[in-house]
């Protein structure tokens, strides 16, 4: 099924339905947690919440029969038309540096006025951005990078701010490949915007690496391709303790249905076969998994159920 055949309704509309009880912004009192600390051996986790982006049902599954897509939903207990996704960045201290892993959205894009939260939720944190040594990127959507190019967030970093992202990826930005995603209306336009601005912003900070490398002590960032071409996760070991940040590998959906397509897939089929390969050592091994979609805070475990996996949410540390 050509991915460009699916109509999704303008995210606007998708906001408006959904977001018609928020005004925009942050809700005035906060009574949804948004920061979950977690500890891998000596690694320090901080999972911070950017907030909710609400998006298409389709663009979980764009390959398959509108029924099936809409039957799992069902299931699932998940509204039939917009889905509320979860937008979750993450915090580590090792050896002494603090590094970011992804920024979650920014403040640009007013369609989706339920996250661009993180700078916000940092300082609830208390972590300062001048204390911040290294920024990874799983990847430049703009849900992922767009939190550095917020209103008063670079004047805040550290001149000497280290940014890794794999090489694959800045080259991808530069002439990037739309035609296998299935996204709504001014996405493409708003993506390539937003990776072409950060790059231009963020060049003299930019370290790039091919397939690996070691941020700090037990963090290493590995490409793996697929959602796009430098896309990559971070994996956390210390002592016996392990946990891979997923970023977007894999979402609800991609535990029972591994191959379904997510709309924002630039490469589909290489998405589908890296997420079935994490996923797969993750069950062997049992490590923990973060990802950036999954519901906050969205420590979980996978499992293998038949052909597929089965999503393990761990039960909540106090
Ligand atoms: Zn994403």
């Amino acid at each position: 099924m050509s991915s460009t055949k699916i109509s999704h309704p303008p995210v606007k509309h998708c906001a408006e339905t959904v977001n018609a009880k928020y005004q925009h912004g942050r809700p005035a009192a906060e009574l949804v947690p948004s920061r979950y600390a977690h500890r891998v051996g000596q690694i320090d986790v901080l999972v911070v919440s950017d907030g909710v982006l609400s998006l298409p049902g389709a663009m979980l599954g764009h390959n398959v029969d509108p029924t099936v897509r809409a039957a799992w939903l069902q299931d699932m207990f998940l509204p039939p038309d917009v889905l509320e996704w979860a937008l979750n960045a993450v915090v580590v201290r090792s050896g002494g540096r603090t590094i970011l892993i992804d920024a979650g959205i920014g403040g640009e894009f007013p369609d989706l006025p339920r996250a661009g939260l993180w700078a916000d939720r940092l300082a609830d944190a208390g972590i300062d951005l001048g204390s911040v040594t290294d920024v990874v990127l799983t990847h430049m959507h703009m849900d992922h990078c767009g939190g550095l190019l917020a209103e008063g967030v670079k004047e805040r970093l550290r001149p000497d701010l280290r940014v890794h992202v794999a090489a694959a990826e800045a080259e991808f930005w530069a002439s990037p490949d739309f035609s296998r995603v299935s996204m709504p209306p001014g996405f493409p336009d708003a993506l390539r915007r937003t990776a072409k601005r950060f790059l231009n912003e963020f060049h003299g900070q930019l370290r790039t690496f091919e397939t690996e490398h070691e941020v700090a002590p037990g963090v290493v960032a590995r490409r793996t391709g697929g959602h796009t071409p430098g896309h990559s996760v971070v994996r956390l070991a210390s002592g016996g303790d392990r946990l891979t940040f997923a970023g977007d590998l894999v979402f609800q959906v991609g535990f029972e249905h591994p191959d379904w397509y997510n709309g924002f897939e630039h490469d589909p089929e290489e998405a589908a076969r890296v997420r079935i390969d994490l996923l797969r050592e993750l069950a062997a091994t049992r490590e923990p998994l973060v990802a950036t979609h999954l519901s906050f805070p969205s420590v979980c475990h996978v499992a293998v159920a038949g052909d597929a996996f089965r999503w393990v949410p761990a039960p909540w540390e106090y």
